[in-house]
């Protein structure tokens, strides 16, 4: 496959010009375009340049706010809430995240629900930026209905992302993060634009048969849950917090509100924060919990999820990284050159 080397710094430019053709302010783009860039530099090209088209689509067509002004407010002494005023999740979360801290560090634990923002991104940014801050976290957000209940051929709930990350003062947090899903989205849009297979179990045609044609689950079929009801009982829940407890949208409400623009969905999330040093064993949970990480590491083969992206980094710090060619052309077409 063909690709365009550029540094990070380049992604990171490339993606704010992008944004700033089509309407979004300085701040927005500047926001979005750090977790992109973020991505890239870890690897996850799912979520990085591949989704500036989508971000355009929704900034050109309308959909989306790219001057939004999030707003901060408390909602409960542990829960601050960030009217997102229709723009990109970046932004939102960037104001609402000191407010999030501080609560979980006076009350042990705190939530922050940000409301009426278009998520497109990896989660992981989110609960990392929170472990460095030494605070252990969960972040949940929907997307549009695009996985089937266990037994239906309908899709209803999104692919629901869930990241947890635990912070080890000193060293890297533990991260993971994971669609609840067998496959992410954009892995699955990737292989059908690359004409590749996706493993069986990942989704189902418009039949209801199990396919390994990604097309086949883009056109008219659905995606699967991981690990069968279980996944899909995860997903539920997922929708539930984002949807029913933050007062807003179900996947399949997002989905009704959209007017098809090829960007992402309305919608919330929810972001948990428990501060380590507040509960039963204080200062001590570290070095615990460093056994735990220290014994699974122990046995040949195994790492800890969020590993492989901090190696990324320094390849990618040292290389730069490389971009599909016809992706980058698409970019250079956004940009007008
Ligand atoms: P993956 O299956 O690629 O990875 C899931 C997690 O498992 C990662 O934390 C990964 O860590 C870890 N992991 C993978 N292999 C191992 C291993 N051998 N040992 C230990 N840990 C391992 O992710 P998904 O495909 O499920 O999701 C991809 C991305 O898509 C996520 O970032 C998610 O947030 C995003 N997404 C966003 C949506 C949205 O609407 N905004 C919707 C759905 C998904 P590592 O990274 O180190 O490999």
């Amino acid at each position: 496959m063909q690709s365009v080397k550029m540094s990070l710094e380049e992604a990171h430019a490339l993606a704010v010009r992008c944004l700033m053709q089509h309407g979004a302010d300085e701040e927005n783009a500047r926001a979005v375009a750090d977790i992109v860039t973020a991505a890239e530099r870890d690897l996850c090209h799912s979520h990085g340049l591949f989704r500036i088209p989508g971000y355009v689509a929704s900034l050109k067509s309308g959909k989306v706010n790219g001057k939004a002004r999030p707003a901060v407010s408390d909602l409960a002494p542990s829960v601050v809430q960030v009217a997102g005023d229709g723009g990109f999740a970046p932004l939102a979360l960037e104001v609402g995240r000191a407010a999030l801290v501080e609560r979980a560090k006076s009350n042990g634990i705190a939530a922050l629900a940000l409301n009426d923002i278009y998520h497109f991104a990896a989660l992981w940014p989110e609960t990392e930026a929170l472990a460095e801050q030494g605070l252990a976290a969960f972040a949940f957000t929907a997307a549009f209905p695009y996985v089937v209940a266990p037994g239906g051929r309908t899709p209803i709930f999104g692919t629901n992302p869930m990241a947890f990350a635990w912070p080890r003062p000193g060293k890297h947090p533990m991260v993971f993060d994971q669609a609840s899903s067998t496959m992410a989205r954009g892995e699955i849009m990737i292989a059908a634009r690359d004409g590749h297979s996706v493993p069986y179990g990942a989704g189902i045609d418009r039949n209801g048969k199990d396919t390994t044609d990604p097309k086949a689950i883009l056109d008219g079929g659905a995606q699967l849950a991981f690990g069968g009801y279980k996944g899909a009982a995860l997903a539920m829940m997922v929708e539930l917090l984002v949807g029913a407890l933050i007062g807003d949208k179900l996947s399949f409400e997002a989905k009704a509100a959209d007017n098809g623009d090829g960007g992402p969905p309305v919608g919330g999330e929810l972001i948990i924060a428990l501060d380590p040093a507040r509960f039963g064993d204080g200062a001590g949970f570290a070095a615990h919990a460093d056994l735990l990480f220290e014994r699974m590491l122990s046995d040949d083969g195994v790492r800890l999820p969020g590993d492989r992206r901090r190696k990324a980094r320094e390849e990618t710090a040292r290389d730069g990284i490389h971009v599909q060619e016809s992706l980058s052309r698409t970019l250079q077409e956004l940009i007008g050159s």
